[in-house]
Formats: C-alpha cells, structure tokens, sequence
C-alpha cells in the first residue's frame, strides 16, 4: 500500500509503499478511499510538532473508506465507515495510507446520504463545527437571540460554520483576512463580512455588542475581542488556535456580560456525540455548498499544500483522494 510516512522528529514526509504487515495494531482493517487535509494536518506535516506524539508516523487525523477485515462485532467487511481524531496521525498511523488498522471504538458509520469524499470535505474541520453549533446550542442559544460572529472565515472550520449556520436561520458575522473572499463568504450564506484586523488588534474590556455568539477559529487577540463584543449572555465556542494560542483578555465579559467561553475538542470526543454530530451534518448541511467550497487532490500532494494551510492560504476545504 501507498502511504505518506515521517520517519523522526522534524523529518521530510515521503510517499512510499508499505506492506499491510506494518501497520499497527487494532481490531478493524479499512480500505481508505479518501481522507483531507486540516490545519492540524499541515502543522504534522511541516513540523511534527506539536501534533506527531511518535515517530514513525502516519500522517493524516481523518479516513473514510470500507471495513476490508474486522473482529469487532458491530463492523462486517464492506461497511462503509468514517474516522476522525481519537489520536490517528499523531499516536496512532492515520488516513494519509491506503489502508488503515484501529479501533473498532473509533469508527463511525458513515451516514446512508453521505459519500466518502463529501464526508472527507467535511472531515474534522467540519464535524469540530457541527461540534461548536450543538455546543452553543445546548447553551440555550437560538438565531432569535441576535448575530453570530465566524472568525477564520474563510478557512475550512469557518466556512462549513457560515453554511450551518445559515441554513439554521441565524445572522452570520464573518471575518476574514481576505475580504477578495467576500463573495464566496456571502454565498456560503454570511450576512456581513469584517475585515480580520477589526478583532486581531486589542479590544477595550467590553466594547458595544456585536454578537450574541460566535465559532473561533483563532484564538489570541481575535478571541478576546470577540468576547469583549458578545452580548450580555452570549458565549463563544473557542476551537482553534490559527492565529496563536494565547488568550490575552480581560474577565469583564465574564462579570460584567455573563458571557461565556465553551471550549470544542474534536479528538476525544465521545462517541455518541460524534455520531449525533455527523447525522445531523449529513442532514443539515447544503452539499451543493459543500462541493463548492472543497477541491479533491492526490496523496502526493497534500505535502506541499501542508505550508499552504498554515499560511491561511486554503479556501474552504481539501480533499485527499487514494
Ligand atoms: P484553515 O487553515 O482552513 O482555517 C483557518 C483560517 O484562520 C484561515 O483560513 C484564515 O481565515 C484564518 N487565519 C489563518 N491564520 C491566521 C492568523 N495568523 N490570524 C488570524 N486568522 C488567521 O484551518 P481549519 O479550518 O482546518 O482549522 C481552523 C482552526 O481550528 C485551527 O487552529 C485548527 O487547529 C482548529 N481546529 C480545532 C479542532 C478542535 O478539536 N478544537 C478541530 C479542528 C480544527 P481567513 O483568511 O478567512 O481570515
């Protein structure tokens, strides 16, 4: 089989062949048709570091494909099945290889209306959204409460937000660093689209409302701007670190708003929440937008769009396709 290898720390990936025999221990054998590229994707693939937790590795936190071989019970060869974190392409080898051996604890179904590579253009990027919608949700908040603020627009996580978020009937504030996307933000269904620097630079303690909630792509300064703009009562669901991992605010939106701050982990997330997370994202979610925003690519080129991500230079979304 094909598949991208990191054989030590701070080493070059390399597209070799392998044989079955050494991949690593699990109860479920997957022929992966297709996996995708995150930002955490791009930072194992340029660096290892933070995200390669040992070496060799196997790139790659998301696979879909079809069960060839299982000795759990509740998985037959030929079932169609998705993966996305629990530790592959950083403890475990991951969906960068064309076959892959894990936990039968870790897999999903993959949705009857789904195919593998519309699940791939969702991937964790898109399933860590639905994540941060159930979670604002569950908070008590609703589209009658006022605006929703996405930063990282653009990017993968934010661009399938914007898409759930409007079809769900909220008001979507959407910042970008490339306001040349602005018509793409628009079309994915964002009411109003902010320049990136608007909420990068250092907010005053409370400013005046802007947004009852939001989904944050990129933490730091852009983080605790947004919280210095939520309304009273509002919260924002903190997933990612794209534009640092500092959180350099005050707690006034905390005492003074009541606001809160929900954090989103996408890897260790229980089962039945990625389960509720992906049906509802093969019900909720708008596939002519989902193809819109996703380009299919090779296994052999994820290694140079890796910088490319980091650099916040994808639009929307990549597939991987074996
Ligand atoms: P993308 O690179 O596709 O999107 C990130 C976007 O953030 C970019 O497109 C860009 O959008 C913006 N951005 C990039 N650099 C900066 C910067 N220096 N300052 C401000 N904004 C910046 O990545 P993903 O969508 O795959 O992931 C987004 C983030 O979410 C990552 O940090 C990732 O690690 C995290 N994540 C966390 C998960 C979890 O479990 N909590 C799961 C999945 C992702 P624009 O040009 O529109 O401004």
């Amino acid at each position: 089989m094909k598949a991208i290898v990191i054989d030590t720390a701070g080493g070059r990936p390399e597209l070799r062949e392998l044989g079955d025999d050494e991949l690593m221990p699990g109860d479920v054998t997957i022929r992966v048709s297709h996996s995708t590229l995150n930002y955490k994707d791009g930072m194992a693939l340029v660096s290892g570091a933070p995200v390669i937790r040992r070496y060799p590795m196997i790139p790659g936190i998301d696979l879909a494909g079809v069960v060839e071989n299982s000795a759990d019970a509740r998985f037959a060869p030929g079932d169609r099945v998705l993966l996305d974190g629990w530790g592959i392409g950083e403890a475990h080898f991951g969906g960068y290889a064309e076959r892959a051996r894990v936990s039968g604890d870790w897999l999903v179904p993959l949705p009857a209306s789904l195919t593998p590579e519309r699940a791939m253009a969702i991937g964790t990027a898109g399933y860590t959204a639905m994540l941060a919608l159930i979670a604002l949700e569950r908070y008590g908040l609703a589209p009658r409460d006022g605006a929703v603020l996405v930063t990282g627009a653009a990017g993968g996580l934010g661009s399938i937000a914007i898409t759930l978020l409007a079809a769900g009937g909220w008001q979507v504030v959407a910042s970008t660093g490339r306001l040349s996307e602005s018509a793409y933000l628009r079309d994915l269904g964002a009411t109003t689209v902010i320049a990136r620097d608007e909420l990068s630079r250092a907010s005053a303690p409370v400013v005046s409302a802007r947004w009852i909630a939001g989904i944050d792509s990129v933490g730091s300064t852009t983080l605790a701007s947004a919280l210095a703009a939520t309304a009273y009562g509002g919260a924002i669901a903190a997933c990612g670190v794209a534009g640092g991992i500092d959180l350099p605010g005050t707690v006034i939106p905390f005492v003074l708003r009541g606001v809160a701050l929900l954090g989103i982990d996408s890897v260790r997330a229980p089962s039945e929440r990625r389960v509720e997370a992906w049906e509802r994202l093969s019900r909720e979610l708008d596939v002519a937008k989902l193809d819109a925003m996703s380009r299919t690519v090779g296994l052999a080129d994820v290694i140079a769009l890796a910088p490319e991500i980091l650099a916040g230079r994808i639009r929307g979304r990549i597939v991987v396709a074996m």
